[in-house]
């Protein structure tokens, strides 16, 4: 019998609650309140108002914590371990306008985790002296950007090749000798990117760019770029990039390890609010709209559980990140939440189905 690799019952995805600030617009309402732990989120009942239920989180923080407190209490030493090897993989999840965007990314006054994780990761890579000497200690920073939507991948360094990518795929020729007929495992899409198996089993997207960064301002450049045709797309379809799955994958190669990270800011939650257990079939028409987003949270349960069976083939996400997911790799999800009662619904199917994964 082959032994289960993950220690059982052991939390791999921490899971973190953020609830934002209100906005200039909003009128302060007593909803939700952080507790001073910093573990529990108390939210009013809806069907009974003089009544709060309890959600208990890893951390739990209220609108007074910073970008840079965020950063350097929880996500800081995931990026130290990607220098030693660690596949981490971040989420940002919640319904749209919960300060998703906002903590991933961030502004310009207020850098959120992308901008602080190249800052530290050139950092590290400069202090990081190979036993040869060279250069920035032998260390090469590689960056991937892409959507996913409606289940299909676009690379968001190459927009306009992705669209018109189609069944003939120049790359399908190259890599169908690489795998074998039992192993393949092509998924062609009318549109956007393939995700294929290589010889090693490893999971890859054919196709996708990958471009070797050297500093932080080069890497902020191709960032802003590339975020800009995200936007272009928004405008077009205004619900486009709130039903998109946003992630940046940075490799990180020094002369001994590789390692990697995953920042994912997931499609707003709001399709997915009835994501009970019982309702397969009701999530079938749900999932029609965003499958990726409901099978990661049937992944983390089990990955937190320790089930034997983790569902990385059920959607398109989950497989292409099943390698930095499992095995010796640690994760977090940040559940976002916006104050006031206009939210509260929302908030409770947030919560529950974020509690429910840790
Ligand atoms: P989402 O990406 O989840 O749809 P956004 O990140 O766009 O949500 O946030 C919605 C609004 O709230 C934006 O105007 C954003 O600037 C603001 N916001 C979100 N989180 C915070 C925060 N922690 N502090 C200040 N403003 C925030
Ligand atoms: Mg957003």
């Amino acid at each position: 019998v082959y032994a289960h690799p993950h220690h059982q019952g052991q939390q791999k995805i921490k899971v973190l609650c953020r609830v934002r600030p209100f906005l200039a617009h909003e009128t302060p309402d007593g909803s939700v309140q952080v507790e001073e732990d910093q573990k529990v989120l108390r939210a009013t009942n809806l069907r009974d108002p003089e009544k709060d239920i309890r959600y208990t989180f890893d951390a739990c923080y209220g609108d007074e914590v910073s970008q840079e407190t965020v950063y350097n209490n929880d996500v800081k030493p995931l990026i130290e371990n990607v220098f030693n090897g660690l596949d981490t993989t971040i989420f940002c999840y919640g319904v749209t306008g919960a300060g998703k965007t906002h903590t991933i990314q961030g502004n310009e006054n207020e850098p959120g985790i992308i901008p602080r994780a190249f800052k530290q990761i050139f950092q590290l890579a400069h202090n990081n002296v190979s036993p040869t000497g060279d250069g920035d200690g032998g260390c090469e920073i590689k960056v991937s950007y892409y959507e996913i939507y409606k289940e299909a991948v676009f690379d968001l360094f190459k927009p306009d090749l992705t669209t018109a990518h189609t069944a003939t795929d120049p790359s399908a020729t190259a890599s169908a000798s690489a795998t074998t007929s039992t192993t393949t495992s092509t998924v062609v899409q009318p549109s956007g990117l393939p995700i294929r198996e290589d010889v090693n089993r490893k999971i890859f997207i054919a196709g996708l760019s990958e471009k070797v960064v050297t500093t932080y301002d080069q890497f902020i450049s191709l960032y802003t770029t590339a975020c800009k045709y995200r936007r272009t797309g928004s405008t077009k379809l205004n619900s486009h990039s709130s039903r998109s799955h946003a992630i940046l994958t940075v490799q990180v190669t020094t002369t001994t390890t590789q390692g990697k990270v995953h920042l994912i800011d997931l499609a707003g939650s709001e399709d997915n609010r009835k994501t009970d257990n019982k309702g397969r079939h009701r999530m079938a028409e749900s999932s029609a709209i965003n499958r990726s987003l409901f099978v990661l949270g049937q992944v983390v349960e089990a990955l937190n559980s320790g089930a034997h069976r983790i569902p990385y083939r059920d959607s398109k996400m989950t497989r292409i990140l099943q390698d930095s997911l499992g095995g010796r790799c640690v994760g977090m999800m940040i559940v976002n939440v916006a104050p006031g009662k206009a939210f509260l619904q929302d908030t409770h199917n947030t919560l529950n189905f974020a509690t429910k994964s840790r």
